[in-house]
């Protein structure tokens, strides 16, 4: 079964939205196969974000995502990958559907609330970085 890596970002966590945001991933079908709250330091971010180091907005992205806790996520189902990013919303919440974890709970590019893998390969590329095999269970 297809998995995805959900990171639900020190805004959105710190302001106790990590129920709600999963609720609306479990009410679509999907199931929770792994989870921990965790701190994310530099070289985590710079891992993770590896495709984005260089852009202008890299070091505000990598300062906000280490200054306070994030809950790190899997989850299973079919078409999961897809469909959460579609769950999660526009990167800009200007411009996320209604009803969107961005649309409910972000405030800028930054402050977006989740990340959400975009494809099986940065799946199977992302997930590793937060959780051993003994970790997951699928
Ligand atoms: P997504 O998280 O929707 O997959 P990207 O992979 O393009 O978006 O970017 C990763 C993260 O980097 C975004 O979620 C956002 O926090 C940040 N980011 C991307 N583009 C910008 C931007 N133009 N300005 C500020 N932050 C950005
Ligand atoms: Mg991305």
């Amino acid at each position: 079964m297809e998995k995805t890596l959900v990171l639900i970002k020190p805004d959105a966590f710190g302001a106790n939205h990590s129920g709600d945001i999963l609720k609306l991933y479990e009410d679509a079908g999907f199931k929770i196969i792994a989870a921990k709250v965790m701190q994310m330091t530099e070289s985590l971010a710079a891992k993770h974000y590896a495709e984005h180091i260089g852009r202008t907005y890299y070091p505000a992205l990598v300062e906000f995502m280490t200054a306070a806790p994030i809950m790190a996520v899997v989850l299973t189902g079919d078409d999961v990958i897809r469909k959460v990013r579609e769950l999660n919303g526009a990167t800009n919440p200007a411009e996320a559907a209604a009803g969107t974890v961005r649309k409910l709970f972000a405030t800028d590019k930054t402050h977006n609330a989740v990340h959400a893998s975009d494809s099986p390969e940065s799946a199977a590329r992302e997930i590793p970085i937060f959780f051993g095999a003994c970790e997951i269970f699928d």
